[in-house]
């Protein structure tokens, strides 16, 4: 096959449905020759994601639930013993208790603390060990983060904090494998209604914010966060790394909006 992603071999982590940010990174190196292999959590998920993956070629498939070391083993054995060697993965996982996705961080548990902190960031460093031991120079991993690492943004709460830990692992990986040729990176994505969304307390308000005071004035879309994700996962992005890219409409730079609309 042509295009930027040509001859790539690349793991999708994450994909729910067609509204995962996963799959708007898929599509876009799919379209570009990657081809593609996928893992999803729990038997559950799997018929939703095996016609998404069918549609993007010959379909490769995995369960793997990233909070178990032996689920996680199994699944790089297996793409071992398939490709032998990975040139990217993406990690679009996070995962936290619904319950405090509400109300006040201060008010956080520790079990639910240490749970979302395992899934939605050692989860990455775990597969960062894993992937990178299959790869060459040239290869790129990438996670999902979010603004509400950067500043307090409501109901995030302990989430905020593990993306906040997040983007400091992508910058310490970044500096372990880059001597291996090896990038990593992070895109923050403004808010996207996805199904991992639908968990955070006032998600659709918080849609209505960024759109109304990001500078593009609107919000950003999967096939955006794709295009950006093609960027860092191609040559395109060859000296990018530790990078946090945001594709936000713009939403990070803003102190405050100019009074310039009469949308507020
Ligand atoms: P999504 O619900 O489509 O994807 C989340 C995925 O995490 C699901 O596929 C789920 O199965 C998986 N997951 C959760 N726990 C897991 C586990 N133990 N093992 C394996 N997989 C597990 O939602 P999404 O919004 O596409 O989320 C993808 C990433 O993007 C997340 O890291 C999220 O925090 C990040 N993000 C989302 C937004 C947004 O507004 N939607 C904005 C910025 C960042």
């Amino acid at each position: 096959s042509t295009g930027l992603m040509a001859g790539k071999r690349g793991l999708i982590m994450g994909l729910a449905n067609d509204k995962s940010i996963a799959w708007g990174i898929a599509q876009a190196v799919a379209a570009q020759g990657a081809e593609l292999a996928f893992s999803y959590q729990g038997e559950a998920l799997k018929k939703r994601v095996e016609p998404l993956a069918a549609s993007l070629g010959k379909p490769v498939l995995f369960e793997c639930d990233v909070a178990s070391e032996e689920s996680l083993d199994a699944l790089f054995a297996s793409l071992k013993a398939e490709w032998g060697q990975l040139d990217f993965v993406v990690h679009a996982i996070g995962f936290s208790d619904k319950n405090e996705l509400r109300g006040r961080y201060v008010d956080t548990s520790r079990s639910n603390f240490l749970m979302s902190m395992d899934i939605s960031v050692y989860s990455f460093t775990a597969v960062c060990q894993r992937a990178a031991a299959m790869m060459g120079p040239g290869g790129s991993l990438l996670t999902l983060t979010y603004y509400g690492a950067e500043k307090v943004m409501p109901h995030y709460n302990v989430m905020g904090l593990c993306k906040a830990a997040l983007e400091a692992s992508v910058k310490y990986i970044a500096e372990d494998l880059g001597r291996d040729g090896i990038r990593v990176n992070a895109i923050s994505a403004g808010p996207i209604k996805t199904l991992a969304a639908s968990g955070i307390g006032d998600f659709r308000y918080i849609m209505r914010w960024n759109e109304l005071n990001s500078p593009l004035r609107r919000n950003v879309t999967q096939e955006e966060v794709g295009k950006a994700a093609l960027y860092l996962l191609s040559d395109l992005g060859s000296g990018t790394t530790g990078e946090n890219l945001h594709v936000d409409a713009g939403y990070h730079v803003v102190g405050m909006k100019a009074i310039d609309a009469p949308d507020i």
